[in-house]
This record gives C-alpha cells, sequence and structure tokens, in this order.
C-alpha cells in the first residue's frame, strides 16, 4: 500500500489551494525525502498561485522555505544522515553545463528548476529533494529557521548585489519577511537603515523602527538623507524611479524580487550620475551557504507567525493584504 500524505495544492493559477490526501513523493537518485517541520510562505508563493509566474508544475505542492528531516535516501545518496535537519531553497536543480551554469552563475541556468514552482513544494507532509541544493541548518526551532530559506537568501543577495556592507546609508524599500532579517544583516554591520513601506501602514513602520531603523515612512516619502543604496523587496513598479530619486550619485537600486509591475517611464535625470539598477535572479548555492553561516553569527532572529498547513490560503491572504509582520510559516 503506498504511504500517503497530506498536501495543499494548486490545481490552476487564480483558485485556492485545495488540501488533498495524495501519495508520499518518493526520492529519485540523488534525491532525499524530508518529513516537513516547518514551510515558510514567500511572496514568490502568491506569484505562482496569482499566475504571475507561467507555467507552474500542476498539480502544484508550493513552498520553498523548507525545513525538514530526512526519512529515505534515493540511490546514490551519500553525505547525508537519516534523521539530519536539512533546508530546501527555491532553486531546486540546475544542469551544471549550460554557458551560465558554466560561468558559475547558476542561479541564471537556463534549465534550471524551482521548488515550489517546476518541482514540488513544502506545502505538505512530506517533500523531495535534490540532495546536492539542501543546505544543513542549525538550530532546533524550525519555524524560526524557515524564513531563512527564502527571504534570507534572496534578501542576502540583494544586500550583496547593492555592495554588502559597503552602503552607509541603506533604504530598503517593502518591510516583510525579507527586509526584516537583512536589517539585522545591516545593523550588525554598522550601516544606517531607512525603512519605506505603503503609504500609511504605521505599524509596518513601527515594525521597521523597533528592529532598528533609524527612520522610516511611506514609499511617497523623502528620506532624511540621500541614500548609498536600496533594496526594492515590494513588488511595485513605481518604487524604481522613487528610489532612483533618493540614491546619491553612484548609488545603486537593487530589486530582489521575481516579478514587479511594470516601471513606469522616467526622467533620464533620475538615473544619470551613474546611478544604476539591477534585479536579483534566484540563488546560488554559494549564497546559501554563506549566509546560513552568517545567520547564526549576526545573529537573526525571526518574527512569524504559525499557520496550520490547511491554513495555506489565510497566510496567503494575509500576505497579500499587508496584515503581517515578519514572515508567515506554516506547520504540517
Ligand atoms: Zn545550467
Ligand atoms: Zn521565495
Amino acid at each position: 500500500m503506498t504511504e500517503t500524505m497530506r498536501a495543499m495544492r494548486l490545481h490552476a493559477p487564480g483558485q485556492p489551494l485545495v488540501l488533498e490526501e495524495v501519495p508520499r513523493p518518493a526520492p529519485g537518485p540523488g534525491e532525499l525525502q524530508l518529513r516537513v517541520l516547518a514551510c515558510g510562505v514567500c511572496r514568490t508563493d502568491l506569484h505562482v498561485v496569482d499566475g504571475e509566474l507561467p507555467d507552474p508544475r500542476l498539480p502544484l505542492v508550493p513552498g520553498h522555505e523548507i525545513i525538514g528531516e530526512v526519512t529515505a535516501l534515493g540511490e546514490g545518496v551519500t553525505g547525508v544522515a537519516l534523521g539530519e535537519r536539512l533546508g530546501v531553497p527555491w532553486l531546486g536543480w540546475t544542469c551544471g553545463e549550460c554557458a551560465p551554469c558554466l560561468r558559475g552563475e547558476e542561479n541564471l541556468c537556463e534549465r534550471a528548476e524551482f521548488t515550489g514552482y517546476t518541482r514540488g513544494g513544502g506545502y505538505a507532509e512530506y517533500c523531495v529533494a535534490d540532495a546536492r541544493y539542501a543546505f544543513p541548518v542549525q538550530g532546533d526551532d524550525a519555524q524560526a529557521s524557515a524564513p531563512l530559506l527564502c527571504a534570507g537568501l534572496i534578501g542576502y543577495r540583494t544586500w550583496r548585489l547593492a555592495g554588502g556592507e559597503a552602503p552607509r546609508r541603506l533604504g530598503i524599500y517593502g518591510f516583510g519577511a525579507a527586509a526584516h532579517i537583512l536589517i539585522q544583516l545591516a545593523l550588525a554591520r554598522g550601516q544606517r537603515v531607512f525603512a519605506f513601506t505603503r503609504p500609511g501602514d504605521a505599524e509596518a513602520q513601527a515594525f521597521a523602527r523597533r528592529l532598528g531603523a533609524e527612520w522610516a515612512g511611506g514609499s511617497d516619502e523623502a528620506p532624511p538623507e540621500a541614500l548609498d543604496a536600496a533594496l526594492l523587496f515590494a513588488p511595485v513598479g513605481e518604487l524604481v524611479p522613487a528610489a532612483l530619486s533618493h540614491v546619491r550619485p553612484g548609488g545603486t537600486v537593487v530589486s530582489g524580487g521575481i516579478h514587479m509591475s511594470d516601471i513606469p517611464s522616467f526622467p533620464y535625470r533620475l538615473l544619470w550620475e551613474e546611478r544604476s539598477v539591477k534585479s536579483v535572479a534566484n540563488l546560488t548555492r554559494r549564497d546559501g551557504e554563506a549566509f546560513l553561516a552568517l545567520a547564526p553569527q549576526v545573529p537573526i532572529r525571526t518574527e512569524t507567525r504559525a499557520y496550520p498547513l490547511d491554513q495555506a490560503n489565510r497566510a496567503l491572504d494575509d500576505l497579500r493584504e499587508g496584515r503581517l509582520s515578519g514572515a508567515a510559516v506554516l506547520i504540517p
């Protein structure tokens, strides 16, 4: 008899996830089966569920901030023990052969597969992952660690592409899961943080100040000083010219999201004086190893709200409506 599990599955974009009893996924060669201890809810999951990212594998178990415990090893897996606690991120598999892979840019792999999008994810009691793309995670608190796997990792890559610790005055647009992690790293490196939220979102601004932002205001406001760099974590194209208008000459604006509404046209003078705009795509395993080693040193403490697995749709709605401080995490 096949063993089963509970999973929240997407059958068509734009529809709510459905709680179903389905067969437990079995690990193929090179893969692990994990019992999911916690799975974070990321804005990218919203983009998948809402149909803003094309061609998800359907029916789909979303979720790519997975903390799990190894329950079975596929053929050929070595160096991993049953019962070991691992984290499974968005980057699920790369080919190792295409031009970006050969350049060391596996985040841009032409045939990459992504957890909870083109591979099954963690909104379930069990999942499988390619053993080479799962990371050891420190600490016993799976709920607290889950947001590190994407909000943390992608946030870290965004921060790194904006110059890492070099910018002294760092703006952060969108103060959600990624920002609440990144601000802790930035402050530990002596950076001054300026937080921008939805206009009028006093709660998010208070959250940012409590975590150490020296200024917090609406994204329609100007910071008290010019910024050296700005990170964008809100999927709002208008923020690109807004952020550019507040960075100094030579400053950088980096967008961390996978999807954004259209960027309105803007005058060249906002970009001139060697300002730059960049995006982040995915992560490399090196980012994962570097960030997960850094996190306990800072130390980064996440603020999470737990939802039972069958409440995944409510968690997604709360994220969509901006009703969360910190990160939502599903506990199967
Ligand atoms: Zn490749
Ligand atoms: Zn994510």
